[in-house]
């Protein structure tokens, strides 16, 4: 390498070097755009909509009637249902309110049913879901809706199935 060469590789080198040093010099005095999460959360809009999760009633009874269409509709295939005349599950597990306000019926095993059509199973892929509401859009009973967690996170692919008890909770 001949000496010009030598001298103008010292001077784009100098001159990216103090490049770097203006914005490490002009960032360190602004506010920082990074937050200490988990202590400190993002505010999120009001409208915004992540993972969904399943309605109930006024008495705590699903208001899913386990028609498939929010499993029809699923783009990514996350909604696995099962239909069946359970809804309450076990006697122990009954409220008065619930005893009192329908006529039920019993299945055997302890367990109970109301006449209606539920779901026995209800699963959505929490891994699969792309949090689109075409589930909620389709519904007819406004049995599930999307809410605004979106903080999920899973050891393995099963825990990312979230059943009816989770959907619930998880409103
Ligand atoms: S939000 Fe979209 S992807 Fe997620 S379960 Fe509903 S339809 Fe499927
Ligand atoms: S959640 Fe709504 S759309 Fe899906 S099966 Fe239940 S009633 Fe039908």
């Amino acid at each position: 390498m001949n000496t010009e060469k030598q001298e103008n590789s010292i001077i784009e080198i100098s001159r990216n070097f103090l490049i770097g040093l203006k914005t490490t010099i002009k960032t360190f005095f602004s506010k920082p755009v990074t937050f200490q999460y988990p202590k400190e959360r993002l505010r999120i809009a009001e409208r915004f909509r992540a993972f969904p999760h399943l309605n109930v009633n006024g008495d705590g009874s699903l208001r899913c009637v386990a028609c498939f269409l929010c499993q029809t509709v699923c783009p990514s295939e996350a909604i696995k249902i099962k239909s069946g005349y359970v809804d309450y599950g076990f006697e122990h597990e009954l409220t008065e309110r619930q005893k009192h306000n329908h006529s039920l019926d019993k299945l055997g095993g302890g367990m109970f049913s109301d006449g209606r059509r539920h779901p026995s199973s209800f699963e959505i892929d929490l891994l699969r879901c792309i949090c689109c509401g075409y589930c909620e859009e389709i519904c007819p009973e406004e049995a599930i809706s999307l809410g605004s967690d979106y903080e999920v996170a899973f050891y393995s692919r099963d825990e990312g199935i979230y059943g009816i008890e989770k959907l619930i909770k998880s409103r």
